[in-house]
């Protein structure tokens, strides 16, 4: 079964909610008294396939070196030996460390009170609902835009409302301001760099909309460190807006997806709210662990994203040389297309072992930027797909969307 809006696919399940269970112990017919709005959903995730070449979820595709290794497992095991204790709640250590490591990347000066880690990004953004979100509450975002988005909201019973971004994908800012002053969200979600077309949020727009928004406005960062030279960071404007959360992540540029790693940067005030809805000790001294040796390594597993920068760039000159439209990317994909049966291609660059990802507008694809290797893999099969069985189709269509 795939969920259209996410691509996830499960395997298919009976559905409780309509199919009454006979219990042979109890006797009569019982039914798993699911939410309603939650039967027939499916968990989110993108297919795991076992494919040569995987670039469908914007991971980065080199894994930490040798060394870095072994400093994680030092801290881990270190922090192992203390395993009967929980972990500092406050993650006081690991907060710290976040500071200086945002410093360094980008300038701006925080305290660690301004800090706050979580089970990635995602665990972030859904404690940020919690707090601000909730019944007789909406949250407004501009599609098209990450998919979990619209789950953090069902889960927290915050109504999800989505204005549409322009034909190039960049923020309809007149657009967006008249739903933000009807709608007067307690949180608007803005990801900037977006995925999954790749597009940064300039700061002039953001203050637009911190200006107009009455509640909370996270700009969602994950793929901050890819951004090209000139484009700022959402992090300059916190000294100018209390009301303005950034997130990041420690799974995209610094390659650590495994170890389920995110942060948010904002007003001690907010932090303060989040650490009401946390649950108590929810992350891990492992994690906790495990991050604070890979932020003393910061350098080291940064340095890949220059080189990913220009294999992205590369990307987009490429597909375009092939007629094909690529969305300028500020992040470690590009979107693609305009494909008649986009399906296909998919398909075609899966028989060919490389996995892409069918998501964001119709007729777009997404591709990760792999290594080198597994570009050159990419474009051998987009190019043989394209001489081959696509090439008594008309393979690209204008998109007028
Ligand atoms: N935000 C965006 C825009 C993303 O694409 C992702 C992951 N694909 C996340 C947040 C979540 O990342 P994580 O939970 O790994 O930090």
């Amino acid at each position: 079964m795939t969920n259209p809006m996410t691509g996830a696919v499960t395997e298919p399940t009976t559905d409780p909610t309509t199919e009454p269970t006979t219990d042979p112990t109890t006797g009569p017919a019982w039914r798993l008294p699911l939410r309603p709005e939650l039967a027939g959903q499916v968990p989110y995730g993108a297919p795991q396939l076992d494919v040569a070449v995987r670039l469908n979820t914007n991971e980065n595709p080199y894994p930490p070196s040798a060394a870095v290794v072994a400093d994680i497992a030092a801290a881990v095991s270190a922090a192992a030996a203390g395993l009967n204790r929980y972990p500092d709640r406050e993650c006081a250590e690991l907060r710290a460390a976040l500071a200086g490591f945002l410093h360094g990347e980008s300038g701006v000066r925080l305290g660690p009170e301004q800090l706050w880690p979580a089970n990635g990004s995602n665990e972030v953004m859904q404690q940020l609902l919690q707090a601000f979100g909730g019944p007789g509450r909406t949250a407004l975002s501009f599609a098209p835009t990450y998919s979990m988005y619209p789950e953090y909201a069902r889960n927290t019973h915050t109504e999800w409302v989505t204005g549409r971004r322009a034909a190039d994908f960049s923020l309809d800012l007149d657009s967006a301001i008249s739903l933000i002053d009807r709608l007067q969200p307690s949180v608007v979600l803005l990801a900037s760099p977006n995925n999954p077309t790749g597009t940064a949020l300039p700061q002039s727009q953001l203050r637009a909309v911190l200006d107009a928004a009455p509640g909370v406005v996270i700009v969602d960062e994950a793929y901050a460190e890819f951004r090209r030279a000139g484009v700022p960071s959402a992090l300059s404007l916190l000294a100018d807006y209390p009301q303005l959360i950034v997130t990041r992540t420690m799974s995209k540029a610094f390659a650590l997806a495994g170890a389920r790693l995110g942060y948010l940067a904002a007003s001690a005030e907010v932090v303060d709210a989040v650490r009401i809805v946390r649950l108590p000790y929810h992350l891990s001294a492992v994690s906790q662990a495990t991050a604070l040796a890979a932020l003393a390594n910061s350098a080291e597993l940064l340095a890949r994203v220059r080189q990913l920068r220009a294999e992205r760039d590369a990307t987009v000159s490429w597909l375009r040389s092939l007629g094909l439209r690529a969305a300028d990317s500020d992040a470690n994909f590009v979107l693609f297309g305009a494909f008649a049966d986009r399906h296909a291609v998919w398909q075609g660059l899966l028989d060919r072992g490389v996995l892409i990802r069918e998501t964001g507008p119709d007729r777009w694809l997404r591709v990760s930027i792999g290594s080198t290797e597994e570009m050159r893999a990419f474009r051998a099969a987009l190019q043989d797909l394209t001489v081959h069985d696509l090439a008594q189709q008309d393979l690209t269509e204008e998109d007028s969307a």
